[in-house]
């Protein structure tokens, strides 16, 4: 049995805290700011089944994570739901002793149909994707015409599996769905769920991302604010990346993500496992290393402990606080396949 590393810290003294394990590049939407059609369409070739990572391997993975200070653990894609069988990775994953936060980030698409699964093998907490409750907007957006209020069926479903304050994440984009912001936020309020409103990322290389589409998140807190008076709120978790705020009247909370205008670079403690085992050690990455073949090759707990000790001590990344003079013929890794 590996022993904990205290204080496995990067060359900026972040520790690493928080696993994000991406378990499909696959997925029902094809959302323009993550998956634009023109790029995966019929002809893209996905991973093949063997070139995936076994429930076996991420649970072995996740084991040496937690080794080595890691104790949240959130399930990504693509599409977690996507993959067959996934709440028996949940259940594998909840039983690692040390994962005492244990998430999954989902498009909703499947959620009514899994939402008790995912309860009775131990899933934490839920976030769900959704970009607006207009059916136009959110067909423009998915862009497989998939029904909004289906999405709305699974939260309620996950809510009477026994989920709490699940995660509304809404990607923001000026000209397409910054007019939802408040109708998202009334939706929600009272309700006991948390809305975060996200700023558009340029993750990736393909969805096409301009500067002049992000709206910035001070802007969606004045519009909430105007209709819905605002404190906020501080975070007791170091490398939380949401900037919280309570309703003044008690109506619940909101969040804001604004890894564009305001990055929290600082503290990100987030190390992220892409499907096919690669190892990225920042969203926005262009390269990683291969976890799956050292696994397939017969690498013992002690050498991947290693190998992942090294890469994580020898990390500087904090892409968000230089982008503007990023390299942009650096490719990043789409994320389809990182996982958010
Ligand atoms: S840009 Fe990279 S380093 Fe910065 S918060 Fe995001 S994942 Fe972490």
């Amino acid at each position: 049995m590996l022993k904990g590393s205290p204080g496995l810290i990067d060359l900026l003294d972040r520790p690493l805290r928080d696993l994000r394990i991406s378990v499909t590049d696959r997925c029902n939407f094809r959302c323009t700011y993550c998956m634009p059609r023109e790029v995966f369409g019929a002809d893209h070739v996905f991973l093949r089944s063997d070139e995936v990572l076994t429930h076996d391997e991420i649970a072995r993975l996740a084991t040496i994570f937690v080794s080595l200070g890691v104790h949240k653990v959130r399930i990504t894609g693509g599409e977690p739901l996507a993959r067959p069988g996934v709440e028996g990775l949940v259940g594998a994953l909840a039983g690692i002793e040390g994962i005492d936060d244990l998430a999954l980030t989902t498009n909703g698409a499947r959620l009514a149909r899994k939402a008790e699964l995912l309860r009775e093998h131990g899933l934490h907490r839920l976030t769900v994707s959704l970009d607006s409750l207009d059916q136009a907007v959110f067909s423009a957006i998915n862009d497989v015409g998939f029904p909004v209020g289906r999405v709305l069926e699974g939260i309620k479903r996950a809510e009477r599996a026994g989920f709490e304050s699940i995660k509304i994440n809404m990607v923001v984009r000026r000209g397409l769905n910054d007019h939802d912001v408040v109708p998202m936020a009334k939706y929600f309020r009272g309700s006991g769920h948390v809305v975060r409103f996200i700023e558009y990322m340029d993750v990736g290389a393909t969805n096409g991302w301009k500067r002049e589409d992000v709206v910035p998140s001070e802007e969606i807190l004045r519009a909430l604010d105007a209709v819905y008076r605002l404190v906020p709120v501080d975070s007791p978790h170091q490398g939380e990346v949401a900037r919280r705020y309570r309703y003044a009247d008690g109506a619940g909370e909101i969040g804001v993500i604004s890894s564009i205008t305001q990055p929290f670079c600082g503290d990100c403690s987030r190390a992220r496992i892409a499907a096919n085992g690669v190892l990225y050690t920042c969203l926005f990455s262009s390269s990683g290393l291969d976890l799956r073949s050292l696994v397939r090759s017969g690498a013992s707990d002690a050498e991947l402990a290693a190998t992942i000790r090294s890469v994580w001590a020898a990390r500087a990344d904090r892409f968000s606080e230089q982008r503007s003079a990023a390299d942009p013929t650096r490719r990043r890794v789409e994320m389809s396949v990182i996982g958010g």
